[in-house]
């Protein structure tokens, strides 16, 4: 049996921690959207073996135990308490640590897969459980829609679809480990962002509200070591996007146009500048 998931990539409209907790893990406050930027991934149950294998097209990634796919699929098959085996096959859009979660959106699409090939009827709810085991992104991704995401990533509040938004991705040409930002997070110095104050714009359809609050607390942190993330966003904005800031961890950057010429006229403009832009919207996965 086979089945083939879409795993969107994921943008922090917002982003900020507000502490770290006793065992070194941080809490999270963000808000985080989907776009259709998406990994598609291809998952076959088999009955002659009980293996795990993941093969991707990209070169960069492990495809052992390391790989949040090949973490997920572990995870199910033990739940499903099964001998069959998963060949997992990995089209990979989304760059690699970009701070566009594509690991974790590829393991919660592995989880919603199998969910659905062994009939294991687990919720959404419960796969998002499952998920935090994994990695903090992959309960937001196991909904993939508009949400306010806090505790360690496992509280997820939905917020209303924001379809007709134009938004510019630029990844610069570094690649950014999230472990390493992580561990030299400040918290006695970290410059707090009002998370909630951006949801709240979400839901009340208030643009400008919601353009005005937007940041990443960890975007001064990044750039520090990774300069090019700043002289992108400042390109974006002067080229017209209504607003524009780092994703996640970094580096990937990202601009919102409401207008979707300018969206285009900012696209192209930036393309002199960095090989890696994309024009998107944002994206809800479908229940
Ligand atoms: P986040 O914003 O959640 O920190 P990211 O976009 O920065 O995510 P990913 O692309 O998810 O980062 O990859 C981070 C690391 O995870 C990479 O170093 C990669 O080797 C590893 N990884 C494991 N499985 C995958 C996968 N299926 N796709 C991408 N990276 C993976």
């Amino acid at each position: 049996m086979e089945i083939s998931e879409k795993a969107p990539a994921k943008l922090n409209f917002s982003l900020d921690t507000p502490f770290r907790h006793l065992d070194g893990e941080p809490e999270w406050k963000m808000v985080m959207i989907s776009i259709d930027l998406a990994d598609y991934v291809h998952i076959k149950t088999r009955t002659d073996t009980n293996q795990i294998t993941v093969r991707t097209d990209s070169g960069f990634l492990p495809c052992d135990h390391r790989n949040l796919a090949f973490q997920a699929a572990k995870k199910m098959q033990s739940l499903a308490q099964t001998h069959e085996g998963v060949d997992i096959y990995l089209d990979k859009k989304i760059p690699v640590a970009a701070g566009m979660g594509g690991g974790s959106s590829d393991a919660a699409a592995v989880l919603r897969g199998l969910n659905k090939l062994w009939a294991l009827n687990f919720t959404l709810e419960q796969l998002a459980k499952i998920g935090l085991e994994i990695d903090s992104d992959v309960p937001f991704c196991i909904y993939s829609r508009p949400a306010l995401v806090t505790g360690r990533g496992e509280i997820i509040t939905p917020l209303k679809d924001l379809e007709h938004l134009n938004l510019v991705v630029a990844k610069p040409k570094d690649s950014v480990s999230t472990p390493t930002i992580l561990k030299r997070i400040d918290y006695e110095h970290l410059t707090h962002q009002d998370v909630d104050g951006v949801a709240k714009a979400i839901m009340e359809d208030d643009y400008p509200q919601m353009i005005k609050k937007m940041g990443n607390t960890l975007e001064p942190l990044t750039s520090k070591y990774h300069p090019d993330i700043l002289k992108i966003k400042q390109k974006m904005l002067s080229f017209g996007c209504d607003a524009a800031q780092m994703s996640g961890t970094g580096p990937t950057v990202f601009g919102i146009c409401r207008n979707h010429s300018r969206a285009v006229r900012v696209t192209n403009s930036l393309r002199g500048f960095c090989r890696e832009v994309y024009l998107v919207r944002p994206y809800s996965l479908k229940d």
